[in-house]
């Protein structure tokens, strides 16, 4: 696939990507050289908050807009980087007046308004640690991660808080206040209103010392292979969220960016928040759930520049048929990236051929704070891959050999995908699991617990999670290979795919398929899916079995459950739901 079109098009709007030579900026690549392009504070201080806002508000883009909030009832909130910066000081200044301190945690559980925004710089600026919650979570796993984070402070609505707190309050004894965003008198001595206490405090505030090592966000994880983990993150992620906003998502300060995800998950808080206010953009958030129509609305009036999105809402939209550019203006777009799930070919083109532009898939985790493996604006995309290691950071396939790790140096060979350790956002602790956080590191590599290969061309393809990868016949095979070449079926929307114990083979390879709309669910359909599939993938690769089903059970934010689909097939206990979509 030739992309010189987007780099005529880039050219045209006279945007020079930030990287444009791959092996001469990463050979140019410093950490402090990134440090340096940031303000910092006295005595080698650093302040996530300060670098987002204070230090644009101190310069030229102080009346630049900093975030556009779109809200449910289709309100527009406009916020300057001067307004969130005095936003960001009230809050830090209630935090203060109600005595909460350096490294105690200020939890969030809270719609994408502006409040939540405040929130989460104003605690950054207060030294507190943000730990922000998905407002679709029930009472249960809100509970668990108030109770297991050790919550000091819980900032929402008054909605939520009767949902999903009230009746809980006794069980979290380190929980001192709640602050309510939406209501003007307080509920009771401890559940505050939170304008009256905004109203009532300065938008002045000076930033107590930082230092870069200080704990700045705990983030849990998605829950897809299992319980939940809380990831602790310092203030030096600025480093990776500021170079990733450059060399990946390619801000620039006239872009307006738009991130999809939810600060319940660490993509809506790297890259709905840090990176875009880091790199002086116009930041798009809108309060609605997934809305196709709505979407397209919003690429085409807010004249979105860059797109950072995920694979599952992409899926949607691919269902759709048509041409969304016959009834909407995208000329804007200059770029769209996807992350959270392996991305199946088929997508990348389906960009191309609908939107105009390819979707550059990324891969990263809550652990590592920021993107890892990327493609690039300027560099070709290779459908199906994941791209190169950003500039700084050494990826490496490897496996566990009889004297340790050992690294994997011939191409397109499988192992677990593992990042050299000490990266600016790398995680600093599992919250309360020691020996988890330890384990994670072996022989000076950190192994992220993914499978993948590395091309000839230093490209990474991902293969799948080291716990879904299915033995069959003596072979490993990983179920994105298998979804992708289903995917490519006129007839399939989406496919989770699982290898279901088998007396003979090991596993069989089962594949769970959701169909579009106007396909109906037949015999002859599965008998055709089991020889499209045979036919791309040789018969001990592809799926035995297909089963029909409406949907796929998901994460909240978005990815398959497989380990669900296996659990459900054979009839075992399903472990924990927290972040199950459909519960
Ligand atoms: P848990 O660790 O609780 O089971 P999780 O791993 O899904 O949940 P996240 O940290 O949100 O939690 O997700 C990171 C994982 O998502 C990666 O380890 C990888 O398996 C998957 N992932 C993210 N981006 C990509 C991508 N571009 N391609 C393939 N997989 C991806
Ligand atoms: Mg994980």
């Amino acid at each position: 696939m030739s992309f010189d079109t987007i780099r005529k098009d880039l050219q045209a709007q006279r945007i020079v990507p930030h990287l444009v030579d791959y092996e001469q900026t990463c050979a140019k690549h410093s950490w402090k050289a990134v440090q340096a392009s940031l303000q910092g504070l006295p005595e080698d201080g650093l302040n996530l908050a300060y670098e987002a806002v204070d230090r644009h508000a101190s310069g030229a883009l102080a009346n630049h807009l900093a975030l556009r909030c779109l809200g449910k009832d289709d309100s527009v909130r406009d916020l300057t980087y001067t307004d969130m910066a005095r936003g960001s000081a009230r809050f830090a200044n209630v935090l203060r007046s109600l005595g909460v301190k350096k490294g105690e945690r200020v939890f969030a559980l809270m719609n994408r308004v502006p409040e939540l925004y405040f929130t989460a710089l104003g605690t950054l600026k207060n030294v507190s640690v943000f730990c922000p919650l998905f407002s679709q979570f029930g009472p249960e796993p809100v509970w668990q991660r108030l109770s297991r984070g050790d919550a000091k402070v819980l900032v929402t609505s008054q909605a939520l808080y009767e949902k999903k707190v009230a009746a809980l309050r006794e069980q979290l004894p380190s929980l001192q206040y709640i602050l309510i965003a939406d209501v003007t008198d307080d509920l009771d001595a401890c559940a505050l209103s939170l304008p009256r206490l905004m109203t009532a405090s300065s938008d002045k505030h000076t930033i107590p010392q930082t230092c870069p090592e200080d704990m700045a966000l705990l983030h849990f994880t998605s829950g897809t292979t299992g319980m939940p983990k809380g990831a602790v993150h310092v203030h030096q992620a600025a480093l990776t969220h500021f170079a990733t906003g450059r060399y990946v998502l390619d801000l620039h300060p006239e872009d307006i960016f738009w991130c999809t995800a939810d600060p319940g998950w660490v993509t809506g808080t790297s890259y709905g928040i840090f990176a875009p206010l880091l790199n002086g953009v116009t930041n798009v958030v809108d309060e609605a759930d997934f809305d196709a129509e709505r979407w397209y609305r919003i690429l085409d009036e807010q004249k979105v520049t860059v797109w950072y999105t995920a694979p599952t809402a992409i899926r949607r939209l691919m269902r759709i048929p048509g041409n969304p550019r016959v009834q909407h203006d995208l000329s804007a777009l200059r770029l769209i990236h996807s992350v959270g799930e392996p991305l199946n070919p088929e997508a990348v083109v389906w960009g191309q051929r609908v939107l105009g532009l390819p979707i550059h898939d990324n891969w990263w985790q809550t652990e590592t704070g920021g993107i890892m493996i990327a493609n690039y604006a300027a560099i070709d995309i290779r459908p199906g891959s994941m791209g190169k290691p950003l500039p700084g950071i050494e990826a490496a396939i490897v496996k566990r050999g009889e004297h340790g790790i050992e690294e994997i140096t011939q191409p397109d060979v499988e192992g677990e995908l593992a990042l050299k350790p000490g990266w600016p956002s790398m995680f600093r602790a599992y919250l309360h699991d020691e020996a988890r956080y330890a384990k994670s590191f072996v022989d000076g590599w950190y192994l992220s617990g993914d499978l993948a290969k590395r091309d000839a061309d230093g490209y990474f393809w991902f293969v799948g999670r080291a716990d879904d990868i299915i033995k069959t016949s003596g072979h490993m095979v990983g179920p994105f290979e298998v979804e992708s070449a289903l995917m490519e079926h006129a007839a399939v929307a989406e496919v989770g795919v699982i290898g279901k114990p088998d007396p003979l083979i090991g596993e069989m390879v089962k594949a769970f398929v959701v169909l579009k709309l106007g396909h109906p669910a037949t015999d002859e359909l599965r008998l055709e899916l089991i020889g499209f599939a045979r036919k791309r993938l040789g018969p001990a690769v592809a799926p035995k079995e297909i089963a029909f089903i409406e949907s796929l059970p998901k994460t909240r934010s978005g990815k398959i459950m497989r380990r669900l689909l296996k659990t459900r097939e054979l009839g075992l206990p399903e472990g924990d739901l927290s972040t199950l979509e459909n519960d």
